[in-house]
């Protein structure tokens, strides 16, 4: 866990709730109260990049933000910036497609670059986006493996840009109320967590069951949530992994496609994690934190929400905040004010899911157990 240094008022707010002995803070404030009404202050401006599903739920949510606004968009179908430009009241100068958007170099009411396409395209886009001077926000996976989210670091690095990833649930108020009470020891050490991901995935024709766009299967798009997971849940990193494939379907899912994995993870104190990702099941979406001296449950989890959770001291009660909209605003001020998020969402964060995303392969491939250096 980073240090605290926030300055604006939801840093504040969060970092109340790692001192105090009960998280009550957030019980006060609503969605549009995370900054005040009044709130004048410097503006995250954002290009979208891929108008897809996810991309919708993000503008939808931007609607809110107080500190971030869209003002690009990135997209290869000339039809979506038409609607977009109308819905979203963005000047025809800031659009642009996926063989110009280079162009942003020169577009100085553009800030950030949101990459929302399909996993493999994270890789070459956010390079460009870094290139172009640009930071960047990039959807999970990070990338389809190790090697390509060590070059994207790399890349960010080098152009003095930043390198966030849109792990939504690292600000969430339950999530993080759960974190608070492990990180001061209200749980006991923590001895055992358990992170079941999955959904029935539909239309064997989507990108999401093509190796080549998305890098694998069920473990990249939903079980990254509980290898992720693990890591902010036990608070710690994983030192080494073993795991078990299962297929029942080897036409919808084809070679490199995984429909469920069961992995386990091992960390130095000993604590334990074990995790199931799959395709093949509705309604899995469950975290369970066990220490010496308490639990903490999640169900839902991951989901858009409300996330609903108890501890051994009772029900969780911070309120629901539409996800991307907080975290949109929160990744403002880590651009604009280098806050420090308790739970860090940088591209170190996003290259160790996927360090553990290759050790898992590698051990269902092999049937051992990988060591992990993360
Ligand atoms: P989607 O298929 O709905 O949208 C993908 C977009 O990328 C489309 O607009 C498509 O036109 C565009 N695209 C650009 N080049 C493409 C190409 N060569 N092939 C196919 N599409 C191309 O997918 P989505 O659900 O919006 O997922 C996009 C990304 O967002 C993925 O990385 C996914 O993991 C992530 N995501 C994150 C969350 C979350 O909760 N954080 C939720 C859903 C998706």
């Amino acid at each position: 866990m980073m240090k605290n240094s926030r300055r604006d008022f939801l840093q504040k707010l969060a970092a109340s709730a790692m001192t105090m002995p009960v998280l009550s803070s957030y019980g006060a404030f609503s969605k549009l109260d995370l900054y005040p009404p009044s709130y004048q202050g410097p503006t995250l401006r954002v290009a979208l990049m891929g108008l897809g599903g996810y991309a919708s739920r993000v503008a939808a949510a931007m609607q809110d933000c107080k500190r971030a606004k869209i003002t690009g968009l990135i997209s290869g179908t000339p039809s979506k910036i038409k609607d977009w430009r109308a819905k979203y009241d963005i000047p025809e100068k800031n659009c642009y497609n996926y063989e110009n958007f280079d162009n942003v170099k020169d577009n100085p009411d553009i800030d950030a670059v949101y990459v929302i396409t399909p996993n493999a395209l994270h890789h070459e886009h956010v390079i460009r986006v870094a290139q172009a001077g640009k930071h960047a926000i990039c959807e999970k996976p990070m990338a389809i493996n190790a090697k390509e989210g060590q070059d994207m670091v790399d890349a960010c690095a080098k152009a003095n840009v930043k390198l966030l990833v849109g792990y939504r649930m690292h600000f969430e108020p339950k999530t993080l109320e759960v974190v608070r009470m492990r990180t001061e020891g209200e749980l006991g050490n923590i001895k055992f967590f358990q992170g079941l991901c999955g959904f029935r995935i539909g239309d064997p024709n989507q990108w999401r069951l093509d190796k080549a766009l998305a890098g694998g299967g069920a473990l990249m798009d939903i079980g990254i949530y509980a290898i992720n997971g693990a890591r902010y849940m036990v608070g710690e990193e994983p030192v080494w992994v073993t795991a078990q494939e299962t297929k029942t379907d080897n036409v919808k899912f084809k070679e490199g496609v995984d429909e469920t994995i069961l992995f386990q993870l091992g960390f130095p104190s000993g604590a334990l994690a074990s995790c199931l990702s799959t395709y093949n099941m509705n309604y899995l979406d469950r975290f369970f934190l066990n220490g010496e001296n308490g639990f903490a449950e999640l169900q839902p989890s991951t989901g858009y929400g409300p996330i609903k959770g108890r501890t051994n001291k009772g029900e969780l009660s911070q309120p629901h905040i539409t996800h991307q909209t907080l975290q949109m605003d929160e990744m403002a001020g880590i651009i604009l004010d280098d806050n420090k998020p308790i739970v860090p969402v940088d591209g170190l964060e996003g290259l160790k899911d996927l360090k553990i995303i290759d050790a898992i392969y590698q051990a269902c491939a092999t049937g051992n157990r990988q060591e992990l250096q993360l």
